[in-house]
């Protein structure tokens, strides 16, 4: 028997099917069968009320149906996806309001037992504690007076010597007494799980926001050095993996330091700023740009080969070079040189970082504004 029902055989009948995708609605249903799960236990209530001779097995089984009917139809409205054409597609009132005119009706029936039935009433009050707001939680306690109230005077006129007026008319002051107090107390809960909602969301947007400021270099908007040093690690094991290419440019500006000593360091601000921006419409979007360091960038192009590097690094040269850079009044012409270098077979990225750099300096040596390629 254990063996046929071994998980092979679980996943061939494919029960998960049967749960609904969205994880809303999986939530949702999910909490409701939970909930129709601890009802089902008060059959054991009812069962026992039979074992007593207190309550008769024909109200038994008709209690049996009453809850397993309302589970049933409470948790397929809402695994369906029925229930999302309502404003709140948990039916939170509408499971609520069910499950009182049960406790009603089995208060009707469950004589000297009934009294049990307040504690399954306020575990139905506590059900709607952290989803209705106050005015809905009110009327909810309404609908629990009214239809309790209902149980009593047909407690009171039982045919056969029903219980004392005096006595359904305490159980009712003491209704009236209490559910305003948990209405009460819902509010604040749901006060409280609203407020910790929001302060959830602002953690997550202020955790987002820090993240991407610590990828980022704070004067040019580019990924900054230490994120760059995490990208090239991954694409160097992905390369390592998948057999990929990839290749790096090391850009650094031409005669930089006369920028700042001729025109001043807010200037010079203005030019890395604006090289940084003109040079992103230069670069494919599968390549990150970063700012390497002082007038340094550094341009990752993964599943790219030397050959087509050296084409995308002499686009960005001619561009840069094209336009001299516009800063209050002043018209700075800039250039750049570039090193470039293909990652080899198990090279590490503080290798292929250095070839690069070595091409950089022998750009620099060969009169600036070019770039130049390690030697693959
Ligand atoms: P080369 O062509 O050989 O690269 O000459 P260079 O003048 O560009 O090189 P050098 O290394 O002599 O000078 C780089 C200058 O970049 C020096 C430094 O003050 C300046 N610099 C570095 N970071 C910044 C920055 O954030 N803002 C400004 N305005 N200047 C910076
Ligand atoms: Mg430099
Ligand atoms: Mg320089």
């Amino acid at each position: 028997m254990s063996a046929s029902l071994s998980s092979p055989t679980l996943t061939r009948l494919r029960w998960h099917r049967w749960l609904p995708a969205d994880p809303k609605r999986r939530l949702r249903a999910g909490q409701t069968a939970l909930a129709c799960l601890f009802s089902l236990a008060s059959v054991a209530f009812m069962a026992y009320g039979v074992a007593v001779d207190l309550v008769s097995a024909q109200a038994l089984w008709i209690w049996v149906l009453l809850v397993s009917a309302g589970s049933a139809g409470f948790v397929t409205a809402i695994a369906s996806g029925w229930s999302e054409r309502f404003a709140d597609p948990s039916l939170t009132v509408a499971q609520m309001a069910y499950a009182i005119g049960c406790c009603a009706w089995a208060y009707a029936v469950a004589g000297p037992l009934r009294g049990g039935l307040f504690l399954l009433l306020m575990v139905v009050m506590m059900f709607g504690m952290f989803a209705l707001p106050l005015r809905r939680m009110l009327g909810v306690c309404a609908v629990s007076v009214l239809t309790m109230g209902l149980a009593m005077v047909w407690q009171v006129n039982q045919p056969q010597g029903g219980t004392p007026a005096a006595v359904e008319a305490g159980h009712l002051l003491m209704l009236l007494v209490t559910l305003p107090a948990v209405a009460l107390l819902a509010a604040r809960l749901r006060q409280m799980r609203k407020r910790l909602l929001r302060q959830k969301a602002e953690l997550a947007e202020a955790l987002a926001r820090i993240q991407y400021l610590a990828t980022r270099d704070a004067l040019t908007g580019l990924v900054n050095r230490g994120h760059l040093g995490e990208l090239l690690a991954r694409e160097v094991q992905r390369q390592r993996r998948k057999g990929a290419r990839l290749s790096v440019l090391l850009i650094d500006v031409d005669h930089f330091k006369q920028v700042n000593d001729r025109h001043g360091h807010a200037c010079g601000d203005a030019v890395l700023r604006s090289l940084a921006e003109r040079s992103l419409d230069c670069v494919r979007a599968s390549d990150t740009l970063g700012r390497w360091g002082g007038e340094e960038f550094l341009l990752l192009m993964p599943d790219t080969g030397l050959e087509d590097a050296r084409t995308g690094a002499e686009r960005l040269r001619l561009h840069l070079a094209r336009e001299a850079v516009q800063h209050q009044g002043l018209t700075v012409p800039v250039t750049m040189s570039g090193g470039l270098a293909e990652l080899r077979d198990g090279e590490s990225p503080e290798a292929l970082l250095e070839r690069a750099d070595q091409a950089l300096y022998r750009a620099k040596a060969l009169g600036r504004n070019r770039v130049e390629a390690a030697a693959g």
